[in-house]
């Protein structure tokens, strides 16, 4: 027989499925769940439906307890307690009585298998350390034990000497004379620092255990999350996806198709070899011009920062202010911008830097709507073509504990097609990493009127940080943009 061991799926579709589809290739006889089906994740009506389908045996885990009733949600963290009673909102009677009906413990053929550990099963106890693994072993007779509970993938051995060991998760086969608990990890709420779901494989007739990583979609499970609203939506593991996650190459930028072929200027295939020669060649040219300017002039230095090295044109800020201080609650950190012309390199904006894709077919001012009673400056931007824009508010600091805000009001006044939204970048010192960002999707479909867009950092920050707001989008037509605003929450 070929069993596979799953724990904690804690209402991650996504992982679960990912899991599965991996099973159905893996010959496997019978599938276990130990526990913990629902709490922290976004699906749990969809996550206890497949397993009620498609899972052989289950035991009762701690978060499962709580909403059959066994155990009241006291001993939890608030995180867990309020998604808790979210996911008691998502379920019906007949999903809390088949809860209700599930064991603390299953015995297999020389296994058992528990949600936390075999010694006092609906105490729900840990095991992570030696000592809790030989209280373990010492409360039942079975070679192995299959645990979930901590998250972690973990494995205990205990031979003739009596004494117990831990041992990083790895595949083995059983040897006579020893024992083994292993806890198969969390399938849909990872805790070692490697998002992927985890589970387990035992083969009874070659007597081993395999410990399997399954990468899931978890872009999809952030979606359930904010499409579902659900009060906790930060974990550990969302923090752990975060990090794991590769840095973006580029803006995101929204694609239409073009309705004709764009003509004779079509790359068809690109030579990696070809790119990098040619990349050297005209990095050896700039050099060699940036070499010139700064020897001709003395300005080189500050033509290369102001033109770039890439393609955006950028226009610094006049006069940015030093934020060198945490602001106060509800301080407002983002100026009105001020000039009475077309922003340029010869007259830039207060405070604000700009950035544009190409500066011939984009123009930007600064004034009041003619109509304005209250004679707010308000950005136009007119792109005659369709184009990036940036325009960037000076970082300021943030407090470890806070939380920000980020507002903007966008007009459609002309906009044939494209997005903008209010970004906030957080300073890393691997770079700006994207914080939070606004939805850009309402803009064009209602012209003519202000559409205010507000967005709020969900978590407090762990640590002191430097935030940046930024406007940014890409459009053809003209935008206005007024009240950007930007502030520390109570
Ligand atoms: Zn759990």
């Amino acid at each position: 027989m070929r069993y596979a061991f799953l724990s904690d799926i804690h209402g991650n579709r996504q992982a679960l499925n990912a899991v599965f589809a991996d099973i159905k290739c893996r010959d496997i006889d019978e599938v276990i769940c130990l526990g913990d089906i629902v709490g922290y994740g976004p699906a749990p009506a969809e996550v206890l439906s497949t397993v009620y389908r498609q899972v052989n045996h289950i035991v009762l885990g701690n978060h499962d307890a709580v909403l059959a009733g066994h155990l009241t949600g006291d001993n939890f963290n608030d995180t867990a307690r309020l998604m808790l009673d979210w996911t008691r909102r998502q379920l019906d009677d007949r999903a809390t009585s088949f809860l209700n009906g599930l064991p603390y413990v299953i015995e297999g053929r020389g296994f058992r298998c528990v949600h936390s550990e075999p010694a006092a099963p609906g105490d729900f106890g840990y095991i992570y350390d030696e000592t809790e693994a030989a209280t373990a072993f010492d409360a039942c007779q079975e070679q192995l034990i299959f645990v979930g509970h901590t998250h972690i993938p973990a494995l205990f051995v205990t031979g003739n000497s009596g004494r117990t060991y831990i041992i990083d998760p790895c595949d083995f086969g059983l040897e006579d004379n020893k024992r083994y608990i292993v806890n198969v990890g969390s399938v849909g709420q990872s805790r070692d620092g490697d998002p992927r779901a985890s589970y387990c494989i035992f083969d009874s007739e070659s007597n081993s255990v395999f410990f399997q990583r399954i990468a899931f979609d978890t872009e999809a499970y952030r979606h359930d999350i904010e499409e579902r609203d659900i009060p906790c939506p930060q974990t550990f593991f969302l923090e752990t996806v975060d990090k794991n996650s590769l840095p973006p190459v580029r803006e995101m930028v929204d694609f239409k198709p073009t309705a004709s072929s764009s003509g004779g200027n079509d790359i068809p295939v690109k030579q990696l070899e070809e790119v990098y020669r040619r990349a050297r060649i005209w990095r050896n040219i700039g050099l060699l011009t940036l070499i010139l300017l700064v020897a001709l002039t003395g300005f080189g230095g500050w033509m290369f920062l102001t033109m770039g090295g890439d393609e955006i044109y950028r226009i610094p800020a006049q006069s940015a202010p030093l934020n060198i201080r945490f602001p106060a609650v509800n301080e407002e950190l983002v100026k009105e911008p001020q000039a009475n012309a077309d922003i340029t390199l010869e007259s830039p904006a207060m405070h604000w830097q700009i950035e544009l894709e190409n500066p011939n077919s984009q123009k930007l001012t600064v004034a009041p709507e003619e109509d304005d009673p209250e004679g707010i400056n308000t950005f136009r931007i007119n792109n005659t073509e369709l184009h990036h824009f940036r325009l960037v508010s000076p970082p300021v600091k943030a407090r470890k504990g806070t939380r920000y805000t980020a507002k903007a009001q966008f007009k459609n006044v002309d906009v044939d097609e494209g997005f903008a939204e209010v970004k906030v970048f957080q300073k890393t010192s691997g770079g700006d990493r994207l914080l939070m960002k606004s939805d850009a999707s309402s803009l064009i479909n209602r012209p003519d009127r202000w559409l205010p867009t507000s967005v709020t950092s969900r978590e407090p920050f762990a640590a002191d940080t430097e935030l940046q707001y930024v406007i940014s989008g890409q459009i053809k037509g003209v935008l206005r943009i007024r009240k950007c605003s930007f502030f520390r929450r109570e």
